[in-house]
């Protein structure tokens, strides 16, 4: 093998030299540790992704600076068939931006401007920092209705293409919820790639399709007014009590949180910053509400039995040197533990209807050893769900998939994080409306290749055919 057409993936033989002078002078990363590096996402969540994936690699990095330039990679990339993974902040769970079969990575972070603020909207490009962008909108009075806990590193464009709820699912609701999504600009794989413009419920078809049927450029998303939220932990004698008084504060009309989340009482051993904060040994609620109904929400937590033990401004909390709140909530909590305990790993688990404290109580001795409970209130459609986002102890795979079943046989969903195709995880079956925007905006199916497993099956049909499948395939 030849020096320029050497494979760091082992899997695309090509002239790289030739390939980066048709780029025009667009920056790239060549070198294999920065490469292999941009190759990894939060997978390693998992112990079995991590088993599947930590030698998956790209062959090269580009960095365009704008969306020309963008353009330009992806006419490069078709012109030379190269697979592409567009890659945000890579903080992804499920290996959603490891390049499965080489190629090019995309790293978009370097477009990142935002465009216009306007009364209830803001139009950014994708590569944008999602924090920097909730900063700039707080001095002009508003916030994003939701975002991840990962803001400080994750991009606008990378939480639409592969995230879905967070901090304002409380109130706002799922990214995907009607008007939270308003416009996505979206950049087609082609020999002259073309934009198409996704507006309103259009914008669920690429909407968390995982990178997999267009580039996202752009975004236009709903703002809300910003408020001041209160920061505040309270703490419980057990998860039971803790997971009622959620449920309780979660349905009280006059106490509006942006975040609430519980958590068993084990999970207090790994957050060591909150050591002089709150008492050991107790189940947590952690939520942001607004400053105006912190009385109200006082009043439930010692009504069920608790004790709100922390209180703070956005303002004290950086003052202290504390981790925000949702840094204690969704994934973050997890990530805590993880990053302690090596043995240690997750589940996502959807809650029947209507909630109640006896499913809590009647999975407890089920899992009680193995399972740290922790649930996330939030809403869709008005109505209000629960999902758990357990720390697991991580023993075999065999003994991960009996405590999924355990779930399961109690009338609880599992979208199971241990799976890097979508419709083997997040979605349990082909969204045949996404593959078929991916055959009209991707014909080659050169972007995010692997990651769905109905594409083999259906990528020699037309669009039209593909779409035609919704409901009559799994
Ligand atoms: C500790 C932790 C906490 C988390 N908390 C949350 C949470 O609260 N809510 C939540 O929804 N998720 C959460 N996640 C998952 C993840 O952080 C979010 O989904 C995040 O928004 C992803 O953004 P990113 O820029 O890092 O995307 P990346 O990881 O870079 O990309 C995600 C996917 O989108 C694709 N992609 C990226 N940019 C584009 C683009 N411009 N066009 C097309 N495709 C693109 C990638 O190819 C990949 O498939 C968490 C993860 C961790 C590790």
């Amino acid at each position: 093998m030849t020096e320029s057409s050497f494979s760091i993936s082992g899997k695309i033989k090509i002239n790289w030299q030739e390939f980066v002078a048709q780029l025009n002078g667009i920056r790239v990363m060549q070198k294999p540790a920065q490469v292999k590096k941009a190759s990894r996402d939060f997978f390693w969540y998992s112990p079995i992704l991590e088993q599947q994936l930590s030698d998956k690699f790209a062959d090269i990095v580009l960095q365009p600076q704008n969306q020309d330039e963008l353009s330009h990679c992806l006419k490069v990339a078709y012109q030379w068939d190269l697979p592409i993974v567009v890659r945000g902040g890579g903080t992804g769970n499920y290996g959603q931006a490891v390049p499965l079969e080489g190629g090019i990575i995309i790293d978009i972070t370097a477009i990142n401007q935002i465009l216009e603020i306007g009364d209830g909207f803001v139009t950014v490009e994708a590569g944008c920092n999602i924090e920097k962008l909730n900063q700039t909108l707080k001095n002009q009075g508003y916030e994003l209705p939701v975002f991840p806990s990962t803001q400080n590193i994750a991009t606008i464009g990378g939480f639409i293409a592969g995230g879905s709820a967070g901090i304002g699912t409380m109130n706002n609701g799922p990214l995907r919820e009607k008007g939270n999504i308003i416009r996505l600009k979206v950049l087609s794989v082609e020999a002259e790639p073309k934009t198409h413009n996704f507006c309103g419920d259009d914008t669920l078809l690429v909407h968390h399709a995982w990178g997999i049927n267009g580039v996202i450029s752009e975004v236009t998303l709903r703002t809300v007014p910003s408020r001041d939220w209160l920061n505040c932990i309270a703490t419980f004698d057990d998860y039971v009590t803790a997971y009622a008084a959620g449920l309780q504060v979660a349905k009280n009309a006059k106490i509006e949180c942006k975040l609430l989340s519980v958590l068993d009482a084990r999970y207090g051993n790994y957050f060591v910053t909150l050591e002089n904060h709150i008492q050991k040994g107790r189940a947590l609620m952690i939520t942001m509400v607004d400053a105006r109904e912190v009385a109200g929400l006082k009043k439930d937590v010692e009504a069920c039995g608790g004790v709100l033990e922390l209180i703070k401004t956005d303002a004290e909390i950086k003052a202290e040197k504390l981790p925000h709140v949702y840094e204690f909530s969704y994934n973050h909590c997890n990530l805590q533990v993880l990053k302690a305990d090596k043995a240690m790993t997750y589940l996502q688990v959807s809650f029947p209807q209507p909630l109640t404290v006896d499913k809590v109580k009647e999975l407890q001795p089920l899992l009680k050893k193995e399972v740290f409970q922790h649930h996330e209130f939030a809403t869709i459609n008005g109505e209000l769900i629960a999902f758990d986002v357990p720390a697991v102890r991580y023993t075999t795979e065999k003994r991960l998939y009996e405590i999924i079943d355990i779930y399961e046989q109690h009338g609880c969903s599992v979208a199971d994080p241990h799976k890097y195709q979508i419709e083997a995880g997040h979605m349990h079956k082909a969204n045949f409306i996404h593959l078929a925007w991916k055959k009209r905006l991707d014909p080659k199916g050169l972007l995010n290749p692997g990651k769905s497993m109905a594409w083999e099956r259906v990528s020699h049909l037309s669009a039209d055919e593909i779409e035609k499948l919704t409901g009559l395939e799994g």
